[in-house]
């Protein structure tokens, strides 16, 4: 049974966005000296919006766009929300497939349509394009169609600015912070520079994020912050699984061993600290 001190301790973290799902939960805070962070929507706003628009061919922005969006309907991704955001007339494509981390296709006007990482699709002639765009911190998208390279779509999303008090905080009280990301390695390294994380781990697929917790954990008990569908393996590889923002996936809630409500980075420190208090007033 959980002490009734715990179950007390677990109730006021609750009312401040913290849900903790078990006593064992709880006591494991404890232990951890170690933090995985997922940067998108983790550490960002998770409000990105399109800034670039590449084309090929004489095909127009709005065209590109479109295309793009109507394959994105299909998904919960921020990167979606920002490329359906900039094209809101467009018609929900058909036979959409996702695969996390990569990127996502279907059928739009009888066309096949692809959008996804440079890391998975080949930019063809907008090679240079993505290296540049990506120089100046965008997150950048491949868009082929029937199998050619038509646009890239540069997006940005800014670092949410309580994530470095957060990161200062949790390194402060002796917490190690390092972020895993799948996105780029340029745009990932300068958003490390503005958070105070040192330790930045980029191009990782879902599996990948996994591994570097499972490895980080053999040394050191660590935990892992994160929001998205992909992150529910990492989640799950952690010594204690935090799923970020409620509203979020359910597969990544499901992983976890504790939900925020909220979105501000600060609840982490003060879920570590609330813990430590209960400890102590139990021992
Ligand atoms: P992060 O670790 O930053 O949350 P993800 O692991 O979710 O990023 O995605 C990694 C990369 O895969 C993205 O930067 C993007 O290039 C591509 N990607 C994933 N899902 C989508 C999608 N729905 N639309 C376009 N690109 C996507
Ligand atoms: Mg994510």
């Amino acid at each position: 049974a959980v002490p009734v001190t715990v179950v007390s301790a677990i109730g006021a973290a609750s009312r401040f966005g913290v849900v903790i799902k078990s006593g064992a939960a709880f006591e494991r805070f404890g232990e951890i000296r170690h933090v995985a962070l997922d940067k998108t929507g983790t550490l960002t706003r998770n409000r990105p919006a399109v800034t670039h628009v590449e084309t090929v061919d004489g095909i127009s922005e709005d065209q590109l766009l479109s295309w793009a969006a109507a394959v994105e309907r299909g998904s919960v991704h921020p990167l979606a929300a920002a490329i359906c955001a900039a094209a809101p007339g467009a018609a929900r494509a058909e036979d959409i497939v996702e695969t996390a981390g990569q990127g996502i296709g279907g059928l739009v006007g009888g066309a096949r349509v692809a959008i996804g990482s440079p890391r998975r699709l080949d930019a063809g002639r907008l090679a240079d394009r993505v290296e540049s765009l990506e120089a100046e911190g965008a997150t950048v998208v491949i868009v082929r169609r029937n199998g050619v390279s038509v646009g890239v779509i540069g997006i940005r999303d800014e670092l949410r600015p309580e994530s470095a008090e957060a990161v200062a905080t949790l390194e402060r009280t002796g917490i190690g912070v390092t972020m895993l990301t799948g996105d780029n390695a340029r745009t990932a390294r300068a958003l490390g520079l503005e958070a105070g994380i040192e330790d930045v781990r980029a191009e990782l697929r879902p599996q990948d994020k996994a591994e570097a917790i499972r490895q980080m954990s053999r040394s050191t008990p660590t935990a892992m912050i994160g929001d998205g569908i992909n992150d529910a393996p990492a989640l799950a590889a952690a010594d204690l699984g935090i799923a970020m923002g409620a509203t979020g996936s359910d597969a990544a809630i499901e992983s976890a061993d504790v939900a925020f409500t909220g979105r501000d980075l600060r609840l982490l420190p003060q879920a570590f600290a609330h813990t430590r208090r209960g400890r102590q007033i139990m021992n």
